[in-house]
């Protein structure tokens, strides 16, 4: 199997699909991004890369950053954070209210926005410094020193981000936000404003691709048993409620982000990220979601 040559075909078959959805403007900073970028780019566990498109361009990761705050907040608590959230699928946007009522503020998953704001929380009480360590724990898994948070899109979400007020005061009505809730909802925006390339994308997911271990340099960041379960995490819930499609069509697990972003990982095998900021109504990346169908049914590769 060639999958420079696999890549390149999907590359030049995804133009039509990204030209049917329509770029995030609901926080108005992510409106200025180009609907015509498109990258695509492979990381093998054996240290090959692939790559086509703007795989060097940071974009706004956005969403994608929920895996990282969390991989950082289970790593300390282990399966104690799960008296704070839940692990099933919410069949809801990403940004629901309905559910949190009915089930006393605590958020069906970490990877939906109640949920990844019950995770800046916890990141908030375990460390001192809790943005600086997001920085590097991400700048050293995608072994790019020069990763930046974008203070321009957190402020330009800060400044529109009602819905996430409401999750975030609403949870703290229930007791599940232990910090003031303007400092949650700061480290929260400033999470989803990293900014990342897919070609970082792809190489800081490697970790989940290879049983917890980062390839190139052996260092354990999750147990084995960790990391399969943020994969499975990833699979039922990592598209929001287009999940269960995704895994239909797919089969892989991944984690989506309003910028445009999808990163998944085939495991014990590669990591992969496409970018292509059009997105669908669920929020989705219409060409990513195509790219990915079409990298498992080209490749006969996918977890099913
Ligand atoms: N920062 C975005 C929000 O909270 C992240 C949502 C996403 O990428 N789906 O709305």
């Amino acid at each position: 199997m060639d999958l420079q040559s696999t890549i390149e075909r999907i590359y030049s078959e995804l133009k039509p699909f990204a030209l049917q959805g329509k770029v995030a403007s609901y926080i108005p900073a992510l409106a200025k991004v180009s609907p015509n970028k498109l990258a695509i780019c492979v990381h093998t566990n054996d240290g090959d890369v692939y790559r086509v498109g703007d795989v060097c361009e940071p974009f706004s990761i956005q969403s994608i950053s929920k895996v990282f705050g969390f991989t950082m907040a289970y790593k300390m608590l282990g399966g104690e954070i799960w008296k704070r959230l839940g692990k099933e699928p919410s069949g809801n946007s990403f940004n629901s209210l309905v559910q949190l009522e009915y089930e006393q503020g605590i958020p069906r998953n970490p990877f939906i926005n109640a949920g990844a704001i019950v995770v800046s929380d916890i990141l908030l009480s375990l460390y001192p410094n809790p943005q600086q360590e997001l920085l590097e724990f991400v700048r050293r898994i995608a072994d790019e020193p020069s990763i930046k948070y974008n203070l321009e899109v957190a402020k330009s979400e800060k400044d529109t981000g009602y819905r996430n007020a409401a999750l975030a005061y609403f949870m703290k009505s229930f007791g599940n936000i232990q910090n003031p809730v303007e400092d949650v909802l700061d480290f929260y925006f400033l999470q989803c404003s990293l900014e990342m390339s897919a070609l970082c994308l792809s190489k800081s997911f490697q970790y989940l691709a290879n049983h917890g271990v980062i390839p190139s340099t052996n260092e354990q960041i999750l147990t084995m048993s960790q990391a399969k379960r943020i994969n499975a995490l990833m699979i039922t819930s990592g598209l929001y409620n287009e999940s269960g499609d995704f895994a239909y069509r797919v089969g892989l697990p991944a984690k989506s982000g309003v910028g445009g972003g999808i990163v998944g990982i085939f495991p014990k095998k590669l990591s992969l990220c496409v970018w292509s900021p059009p997105l669908n109504e669920f929020g989705n990346s219409l060409a990513g979601i195509e790219a990915f169908e079409r990298f498992t049914t080209y490749t006969g590769d996918s977890v099913f």
